[in-house]
């Protein structure tokens, strides 16, 4: 029982990692992700990837304490996964059907959840036992660690906080179908969003126009003190401050974790966030910490292995 796998499902690739118990990775590797057949494929191809290893490696399944995997839909405490759209899921329990395909045992969450657990145990959470993480990227996605324990709801919808409301003046839907969610405002594509309307709003001059923006555009002209670029991230971190605010008012973390690709705009994004947040917040949560992620793309198989050995 000196070992563990750490598995994170996306929409084009499985992530997997081989760790010891102290959480070393020993080995990275990924495999493509099948969706045909409504993703029927995916847990025994993962299954057929660590059997592969494990022999690769040289030892025996009495070795192995058991795999943890993150997957990209609502996953409950009994690992009972609530429709993973992008893999063409159903509803079913996957740490059961994981176990029987490894015959070893397997704990599973939503990847959100469980990147979370992996930047509190190996990432920019460390040493924390509440955390709110945050990930800035396509959407804005989250989990919420209470304790030292994932949160995951009753029907695994826990940290979902992509899609609290924030804006009662939205036209556009979100793709979650409702109006107005965060996401809409705080994501990599909301970013975009917001700079495209203040674009439209008058002839300001702005080294974004007559370019293809980008979140990261946005931020480097923010950098080079370009006004509009100003008013589009003071829009974003007053979307995103304020509804930190109110996660706070209900989980009272002592960090928030932001990650996902808009965290590469660096340090300068969370004074944004912070001055939005520290007025509206509560003040038993005031001083909560702000930090980046350092675990990137590996939070969701670290997570994952950490699950196993809780
Ligand atoms: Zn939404």
């Amino acid at each position: 029982m000196n070992y563990c796998f750490g598995v994170d499902v996306g929409g084009t690739t499985v992530k997997m990692g081989l760790f010891d118990l102290e959480g070393n990775v020993l080995d990275k590797w990924e495999i493509v992700t099948r969706k045909e057949d409504d993703g029927k494929w995916i847990l025994p191809d993962i299954a057929e990837s660590i059997n592969k290893k494990i022999v690769e490696k040289k030892l025996t399944a009495e070795d192995i304490k058991g795999v943890g995997i993150g997957v990209p839909g609502p996953v409950d405490s009994r690992g009972v996964v609530y429709k993973a759209a992008n893999l063409g899921w159903g509803v079913f329990n996957v740490e059961e059907e994981l176990s029987q395909h490894t015959g070893v045992s397997v704990k599973a969450g939503n990847d959100a959840n469980v990147a979370a657990l992996g930047e509190m145990w190996k990432g920019g959470g460390q040493g924390h036992r509440d955390l709110v993480a945050v990930t800035l990227g396509t959407g804005v996605g989250g989990g919420i660690i209470v304790d030292g324990r994932m949160l995951t709801g009753a029907t695994g919808a826990g940290g979902e906080i992509g899609h609290i409301h924030v804006e009662d003046n939205e036209t556009e839907s979100c793709g979650c179908g409702n109006k107005g969610c965060l996401e809409q405002y705080s994501s990599a594509t909301g970013i975009v969003k917001l700079a495209n309307r203040r674009l439209l709003a008058d002839k300001e001059e702005s080294v974004l126009r007559n370019t293809e923006i980008s979140a990261k555009s946005v931020f480097d002209a923010l950098k080079a003190n370009d006004k509009v670029a100003t008013e589009v991230v003071e829009e974003f971190g007053c979307y995103l401050g304020k509804g930190l605010a109110a996660i706070a008012a209900v989980v009272n973390p002592e960090i928030f974790v932001i990650g996902g690709g808009v965290s590469n705009a660096g340090p300068i994004l969370l004074d944004y966030i912070k001055k939005y947040y520290t007025p509206y917040v509560f003040h038993g949560s005031r001083d909560a910490l702000f930090a980046l992620a350092t675990l990137g793309n590996d939070a969701g198989i670290y997570g994952a292995a950490k699950l196993v050995l809780e």
